[in-house]
């Protein structure tokens, strides 16, 4: 399966306050994913087959794009309203295909894919009141998985 960009981002995805579980809002909520820094309207490529389940906003005028990759969800986090042309929710996606683009965080000068995993084993809203990450309790660090689709060959 591939990486959901054309290139590997500089500053990987590692370290804080890019990785996941790295300090937010002075430390009372975790990084719920790992960034990937690239620039705005930057395409977004889905990283395996799998289906639009939700697109809608998401963060400082971002949206969020969650596609249901059978043995997991991803939700591609603080991309742009528009989704790659034609595709809308309920469509089916192929390991590859471009679903969408960065998206301009308002007020910020730094741009990313928010890239957010779930095992798909609990229903409900990804998003929840539950510390520290707030997130459905099905939410997976998706790091080894990040770098094991960056050994794969490129999306195009
Ligand atoms: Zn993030």
């Amino acid at each position: 399966m591939p990486f959901p960009l054309t290139f590997i981002p500089a500053q990987g995805w590692h370290h804080v306050p890019r990785s996941f579980g790295a300090p937010r809002s002075k430390g009372k909520r975790k990084h719920a994913g790992c960034d990937l820094y690239a620039p705005v309207g930057t395409p977004v490529h889905a990283v395996a087959d799998g289906k639009i389940t939700i697109h809608r906003p998401f963060y400082l005028g971002t949206f969020a794009t969650v596609i249901d990759h059978g043995d997991f969800v991803v939700r591609y986090g603080e991309v742009q309203k528009a989704l790659a042309g034609g595709l809308k929710v309920g469509d089916e996606v192929a390991a590859g295909q471009v679903i969408g683009s960065v998206g301009k965080l308002s007020g910020l000068n730094i741009s990313m894919i928010h890239f957010e995993m779930f095992s798909g084993t609990v229903n409900g809203e990804l998003t929840t009141t539950k510390s520290p990450f707030f997130r459905r309790a099905d939410l997976m660090d998706p790091t080894a998985q990040l770098d094991a689709w960056a050994q794969q060959p490129l999306p195009t």
